[in-house]
């Protein structure tokens, strides 16, 4: 036996450890202990009754650990963002972060919102977020125009004179600057449109029946057909919605979107099919003539960040919604 062992007929007095916990200070072997060794008859025997005694072990361990020297752990919540893909970037609004495309910032204030922006009770407007959002772009809030999702693709076009009612639509379109266009989302892709010439914007809801219905080209469609825009000159920016890894689709889900050739490779060919709504929307925008290089996809999954974004599918009806937002800069070159 180890001569520093506690002896098996002398159990440890946890309440002795508690109580010197609960004091806040190193336990002290009390007077009794000494008087017990004071008949020790030599310097030998009581040196091996200290070496014996429990009291000894527990004193020492207890001075290593006392309570002033316990290191208290800290715990620092550094919380990293997800890396969107090459073109995005998270920047800071005034409520807090929000992720932006860069060759999109080049030629139109926008912003994907986040949790930060408390857009909770969506409906009760003058929501301060909402405030929030038209100060971040310059705008009165009677000018960011908001729309009922509808999960078609009709369109809205928007001006000043329009900015306060709440149409139900999925696309807005506008080129007026004293506007700004918005959509709200959880799950659903929210895609912004800039014409780096003409300074027309649109904002589209696409969930997968604004897909199938086309979306994404008929919000193309419009910006050329309104403002003339040549959609060799739309720069497009897909934001954070559910990704492929989670959007678990039914497989009948596939017969709605027979008229869109690519839809095929848009499903995942397991057996629980998955519907990839960020390729879809990148097909979409490049057959209605953006070119590929202009076509931005976060691929950031909204199911997959919590802390982040609001998702319909993983915090149902309770879920809040996430803001895209684009304003037209005035005075683009013709
Ligand atoms: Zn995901």
């Amino acid at each position: 036996m180890s001569r520093h062992k506690t002896p098996r007929e002398w159990p440890v007095p946890n309440a002795f450890i508690a109580a010197s916990f609960a004091a806040k200070r190193p336990a002290k072997c009390g007077a009794g202990f000494r008087r017990r060794v004071a008949y020790a008859i030599s310097p030998s025997v009581k040196m091996r009754r200290r070496n014996l005694s429990p009291y000894r072990s527990i004193v020492a361990s207890m001075r290593s650990i006392s309570v002033a020297s316990i290191p208290i752990p800290i715990i620092f919540v550094v919380m990293t963002l997800p890396q969107p893909s090459g073109e995005f970037e998270w920047t800071q609004e005034s409520w807090g972060a929000a992720v932006r495309c860069r060759p999109l910032d080049a030629v139109a204030r926008h912003c994907f919102s986040t949790r930060d922006l408390a857009l909770e009770g969506v409906l009760a407007a003058p929501a301060p977020a909402w405030a929030s959002l038209a100060r971040a772009f310059d705008v009165p809030l009677d000018s960011v125009v908001r729309k009922h999702k509808v999960h078609c693709a009709d369109v809205f076009q928007a001006d000043k004179a329009n900015g306060a009612s709440w149409p139900e639509a999925d696309i807005a379109v506008t080129d007026d600057p004293a506007v700004a266009l918005s959509v709200r989302t959880a799950d659903c892709v929210p895609i912004l449109l800039a014409d780096r010439r003409g300074g027309a914007v649109a904002a589209i809801h696409a969930g997968w029946k604004g897909t199938a219905a086309g979306a994404a080209i008929v919000a193309v469609q419009s910006l050329t057909s309104r403002y003339g825009t040549k959609p060799e000159d739309v720069i497009a920016a897909v934001g954070p919605s559910i990704g492929p890894c989670c959007y678990e689709v039914g497989s009948e889900l596939a017969g709605h979107f027979s008229s869109h050739p690519e839809a095929p490779t848009w499903f995942s060919q397991d057996e629980t099919p998955h519907l990839d709504l960020w390729r879809a929307s990148r097909d979409q925008l490049a057959r209605a003539g953006v070119p590929h290089s202009q076509i931005h996809v976060c691929a950031l999954c909204t199911f997959d960040h919590p802390a982040l974004f609001h998702s319909y599918r993983r915090d149902g009806k309770s879920a809040g919604r996430l803001v895209a937002a684009i304003k037209s800069a005035a005075g683009k070159t013709p």
